[in-house]
């Protein structure tokens, strides 16, 4: 055998790691090629089948085991990962719309959600219309021959409304409409999807599965074949790879994640309560309050609530007013997203993201991290002193 030149070396070493390792992390396995044993095997791959590798996009086994274990949390069979929470969104909705259709999202839509829906409406001839968060049964009315997809959010974005979800489900389903779920608060733990009727559960894995605030990423699960694999082909067309860096971060967050969502759970509800005896605040959005629109869906249908959730001020308070007080705040952040161990703060000119709101109050998101729930109501204190 030929010496090989160093060059070659560099890219063909002779040195192969013994097998057999075993470790509890999941390895992290990156590529973009994926090599075939021979060409037989290259022929008969077929990437939709996820029996086999093809190529990096379309997962690695790091990928396939963050998959795997996102659908079973869920109680779902298959699971596709994306970049991020709103490509999820947008790939179901490539997957399912197309020109001539009609999708129903509820008024309080994660807002980039209903962007993407005026998009849809403006540019690829799709009609997106916007229903009450509260309408239940009464979206049967709603639903025209052409409509094909129908989104859920249990609660809603910032306003936290709670819908009836099997209501609506049970509407759709009688006209053969497809109900999507972002199920992104609840985690897949405070809230079963599919139990509730729901065909498809979306997640932003970047927040709670995530859990550190430093990655991106989205899922779609499902627990039908044929339905995954009109999405799967939307993933694939679309070009929607995650790196598997990422994907063993996420994978890293899981088995501490019911813990950390039961102490945002119970920190947040000591906020709330504390919020609910303020005579500055008009309103505590949280679902497990009788305030939160829907309360009674949620103490139906769910077995938790999250660390977030919104209060309303008295409306003798004005944007500057609240401003003030939001900048005093020490050990809250001003910023989007949530779900990491650190307390975030965002006030919403609500108005300007709904058809129909009639609350006069200036409205403010918390996002109760990990943190000792005594400090953050002691720093709430002192801030609504600039009130
Ligand atoms: C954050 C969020 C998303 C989008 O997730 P990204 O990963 O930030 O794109 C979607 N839906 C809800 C309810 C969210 O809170």
């Amino acid at each position: 055998m030929n010496e090989k030149s160093i060059q070659t070396t560099l890219i063909h070493s002779d040195y192969v790691a013994p097998g057999g390792f075993d470790a509890f992390p999941p390895g992290i396995h990156r590529a973009s090629t994926v090599l075939f044993p021979n060409t037989a095997a290259m022929r008969s791959t077929e990437w939709r089948d996820k029996q086999a590798y093809t190529y990096g996009l379309h997962g690695t086994p790091t990928t396939f085991t963050l998959e795997g274990k996102l659908a079973e949390i869920e109680g779902g069979t298959h699971c596709l990962l994306t970049p991020s929470g709103l490509a999820a969104i947008a790939m179901v909705d490539f997957a399912l719309l197309k020109s001539g259709d009609d999708v129903l999202l509820p008024d309080n839509v994660y807002n980039p959600n209903r962007e993407l829906g005026r998009w849809l409406t403006q540019d690829f001839g799709v009609s997106a219309r916007y229903y009450d968060p509260m309408i239940g049964a009464g979206i049967a009315e709603l639903i025209q021959p052409n409509t094909k997809l129908l989104w859920t959010e249990a609660p809603g974005s910032v306003s936290m409304e709670v819908p009836d979800l099997p209501a609506v489900c049970q509407a759709a389903h009688a006209r053969d409409v497809i109900v999507a779920l972002d199920n992104t608060w609840a985690a897949g733990l405070a809230l079963r999807g599919f139990d509730h009727g729901v065909d498809i559960v979306m997640h932003a894995l970047t927040k709670y599965q995530s859990g550190g605030a430093d990655l991106l990423m989205g899922a779609v699960i499902t627990r039908d074949k044929a339905l995954n694999d009109r999405i799967a082909q939307a993933h694939m067309r679309l070009g929607m790879g995650v790196s598997p860096d990422d994907a063993y971060l996420v994978q890293r967050g899981l088995p501490t994640m019911k813990l950390r969502f039961e102490r945002h759970d119970a920190s947040a509800r000591t906020l709330a309560a504390w919020f609910k005896a303020r005579p500055e605040i008009s309103k505590v959005l949280h679902p497990a309050l009788e305030d939160c629109p829907g309360h009674a869906f949620w103490k139906r249908d769910f077995t938790g609530a999250g660390g977030l959730f919104s209060v309303v001020f008295d409306p003798r308070y004005d944007e500057a007013q609240v401003d003030r007080m939001v900048d005093a705040l020490t050990l809250f952040g001003i910023g989007y997203s949530w779900g990491g161990p650190n307390s975030l703060v965002m006030p919403y000119r609500i108005k300007s993201l709904r058809d129909k709101w009639a609350d006069p109050g200036v409205l403010v998101r918390f996002n109760v991290g990990l943190e000792d729930p005594c400090d953050l109501i002691a720093d709430l204190e002192q801030a609504f002193g600039q009130l």
